[in-house]
């Protein structure tokens, strides 16, 4: 068990700054990380970047982030959404002893503020009234993180979380309360769950349930220290030398351009396939945030199954559009060039 302190955020603010611009994975604006740490301790997660002392070790726990949020909620437009997605589980063990979550879940519902969780612990179950009080005024989704259908991998890469089926079965129970629900493939990690077998029995599992929609992202090595970490688990999970991974990230933190491009058209043509939506689909969130973050998100969801099918051109003129559109910018006359105008335009009140 972790070492939990109690303390308070002090001088830090319990939300993020806006975005600069939306975040097409998860909806949002806004990022709010409830506990200080991660008693999940996966050991692939970036949080370990940004922690001083072992990330599952000690447990900061700020005791005053629920009335902190409330305050700050009074300056945030109701039709941004707030992300419970950043740095640590907010269902890891602190929550059955201290309850920030719910109670800060409770205070995004007295507001009706869009809100959306990443989470691996069933735990979230428990409030899934509050979840569905917020999706009456505007809009709840649940997300998990899966990255294998496998439990002996699982086991491996995150053995102290919650094992995937029961994630699906979350998910499963999630969407009978009428919340949408989505799967965050995340980090998809060249040589250990990204085989075509592995992917495929992954997004089977998520189509067989019906979740509203996926995502995936690959593997970021941002530093020395993350790297001799993700070297450590190539080298015990399976026979390939952790040199493999310099041909395909060489000195760089990201994954190959080619690589990706392969990897995500796969991904999309199976997705399709199996009737998986790739982003959330418009209909999941037409109507329930601000017209500017719904014309934005619809259009970089559009600009991604563009730029990955090699339509470079029109996925810029998407991108670059759906950026000035969150900031309140709107050019109407490179608007009117898109294909979408005739989706985009209404959402916007524009003629
Ligand atoms: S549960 Fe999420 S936040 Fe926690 S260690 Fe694992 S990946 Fe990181």
């Amino acid at each position: 068990m972790a070492y939990y302190i109690r303390d308070s955020l002090h001088e830090l603010a319990a939300l993020g700054a806006r975005r600069p611009t939306i975040n097409e994975f998860f909806l949002s604006s806004y990022t709010l990380s409830i506990y200080n740490g991660c008693e999940f301790g996966c050991p692939y997660c970036d949080s370990w970047l940004f922690s001083d002392r072992p990330l599952n070790e000690t447990i900061r726990v700020p005791l005053d982030l629920p009335e902190r949020l409330a305050a700050e909620l009074t300056e945030v437009d109701r039709g941004d959404l707030i992300a419970l997605n950043t740095l640590s589980d907010p269902y890891q063990p602190a929550e059955q002893v201290y309850r920030l979550t719910r109670r800060s879940l409770q205070v995004l519902a007295d507001c009706g503020q869009p809100t959306l969780v990443l989470t691996k612990s069933p735990d979230v179950l428990e409030d899934v009234a509050i979840l569905q009080r917020i999706h009456e005024q505007s809009l709840a989704v649940v997300m998990t993180t899966l990255l294998t259908t496998d439990p002996r991998l699982a086991s491996q890469l995150e053995g102290k979380a919650p094992p995937p089926a029961l994630r699906l079965e979350m998910l499963s129970e999630l969407k009978r309360a009428g919340i949408p629900v989505g799967v965050a493939i995340v980090p998809i990690m060249p040589y250990i769950n990204d085989t075509d077998g592995m992917l495929r029995n992954l997004l089977r599992a998520c189509a067989e349930i019906a979740v509203d929609f996926v995502i995936w992202d690959y593997l970021h090595i941002p530093n020395r220290r993350h790297r001799m970490r993700i070297n450590e688990i190539v080298t015990r999970l399976n026979a390939y030398p952790a040199s493999y991974y310099d041909d395909i990230y060489g000195d760089q933190p990201v994954v190959s351009a080619l690589y990706r491009q392969e990897r995500n058209s796969k991904m999309i043509s199976r997705c399709d396939g199996l009737g998986l939506e790739i982003r959330a689909p418009h209909q999941l969130f037409a109507n329930r945030l601000a017209p500017n973050n719904e014309a934005a998100l619809f259009l970089k969801h559009m600009a991604f199954r563009d730029r990955v099918n090699g339509r470079d051109k029109i996925a810029a003129l998407h991108q670059k559009l759906a950026d000035q559109i969150y900031e309140g910018v709107i050019d109407t006359k490179a608007l009117h060039q898109s294909p979408f105008y005739p989706t985009v335009g209404p959402i916007l009140g524009l003629p």
